[in-house]
């Protein structure tokens, strides 16, 4: 015989299971929305300076829209926040593996705030990932320490070419970051988002480069105070960066 099961749980009993579960799938959609919504209500202020991990940009144009604050054709959607948020939560991992490694990785000041420069007045500011001041490679600390995350197609694209070759943009950013830091060694980290896979890559400062996009940023600055706007990268709307550009109706619009 059957033992019947006594134990009931009268305190959890959902009244209407079936109108239960005609709602379920709107209730998860719900929690989903909140979650968004608060994501885009914390939106940062917006820059009053021009950042140097924008200068690598191709499009001088779409330096000064983003310097400028020009809203972009489509806002940020949640889950474009949460990508940016997951990136911050893993580089913060990457920082932990790297002290629990023997590097001596600071990644804030005494303040608690981001190492970082400012130049011609505060108009030009960057922010770092952090500064290694020992550890157990034999290299002369201290030294930067920048950090990406990365979907694995790109990922493979950064191992098989190398920073320079495989992402101008952040290349460009760590070569400034040098000069302006004084600090003529990089460490670049890049974790694998989708396989954990981890790459490093020793970048030495190039002057040549720094002063390149040091230059473009003096050149940005001075075209945005007296009101003209920097040549586009490309003469015809279809090209295919300009495909891809947050700014493009702003750029190519009436
Ligand atoms: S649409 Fe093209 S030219 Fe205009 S800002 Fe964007 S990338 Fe530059």
């Amino acid at each position: 015989m059957t033992k019947k099961n006594t134990f009931q749980f009268s305190n959890c009993a959902i009244d209407d299971p079936e109108l239960f579960a005609n709602k379920k799938e709107d209730f998860l959609e719900k929690v989903n929305s909140f979650v968004d919504k608060s994501l885009l209500n914390s939106a940062e202020e917006p820059r009053e300076y021009l950042g140097a991990s924008l200068l690598g940009n191709k499009c001088a144009r779409c330096i000064q829209f983003t310097f400028l604050g020009a809203t972009p054709d489509k806002p940020d959607t949640g889950q474009q926040k949460r990508i940016f948020e997951m990136g911050h939560v893993l580089e913060n991992v990457m920082a932990q593996w790297l002290r629990n490694a023997g590097f001596e990785l600071e990644t804030r000041d005494e303040s608690g705030q981001q190492f970082g420069f400012t130049q011609a007045d505060g108009r030009i500011q960057g922010h770092v990932d952090g500064i290694i001041r020992s550890g157990p490679l034999d290299l002369k600390y201290p030294i930067l320490w920048e950090c990406k995350t990365m979907k694995s197609a790109v990922w493979r694209d950064l191992v098989k070419d190398k920073l320079e070759i495989a992402n101008s943009q952040y290349f460009a950013q760590i070569q400034l970051y040098m000069a302006y830091m004084k600090l003529p060694q990089c460490l670049f980290a890049s974790l694998n988002k989708d396989t954990a896979e981890l790459y490093h890559e020793l970048i030495l400062l190039n002057t040549a480069t720094a002063a390149q996009y040091s230059d473009r940023a003096v050149q940005i600055l001075k075209a945005t105070e007296s009101n003209e706007f920097l040549p586009r990268i490309a003469t015809k709307s279809d090209w295919y960066e300009c495909k891809m550009c947050r700014f493009y109706n702003t750029c190519w619009g009436d």
